[in-house]
């Protein structure tokens, strides 16, 4: 019969045939690094949005500016993160980073503003 072994420190382990671990401690320590791998994720993906957040601030000094894409692109902007959208009345959309957000325009351009309070599904 094959011995089973520890999902965490390998070692044998003794006992019922549904256990995974050798000890509550190794149980323990497993669960810690399943947790702090899901929240290893979080801080990647808000890292993500606060680096879009900077870069469509930066370029948008005016509080209203269009620029072209491939220079948010080229300065590290991912366009697949985002924190919310909102549909204009004429069925534009605007992608927004928490307080900021851009539109798609036309030649590869993009136009960034603000958030403005009548945005209320922000
Ligand atoms: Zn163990």
């Amino acid at each position: 019969m094959l011995k089973r072994k520890c999902q965490q420190c390998e070692l044998p382990i003794e006992g019922r045939s549904d256990k995974k671990f050798c000890s509550d401690q190794c149980r323990s320590n497993y669960n810690n690094g399943q947790r702090s791998q899901s929240e290893r994720l979080i801080l990647e993906v808000n890292k993500v949005l606060r680096k879009n957040r900077t870069l469509l601030k930066q370029s948008n000094p005016s509080g209203m500016s269009i620029v072209r894409k491939e220079f948010l692109t080229r300065s590290g902007f991912n366009f697949n993160y985002f924190t919310s959208r909102y549909k204009t009345r004429d069925g534009n959309e605007y992608w927004f980073c928490y307080d900021i957000g851009w539109m798609y325009l036309e030649d590869e351009k993009i136009r960034i503003i603000e958030y403005q309070s009548y945005m209320k599904k922000l």
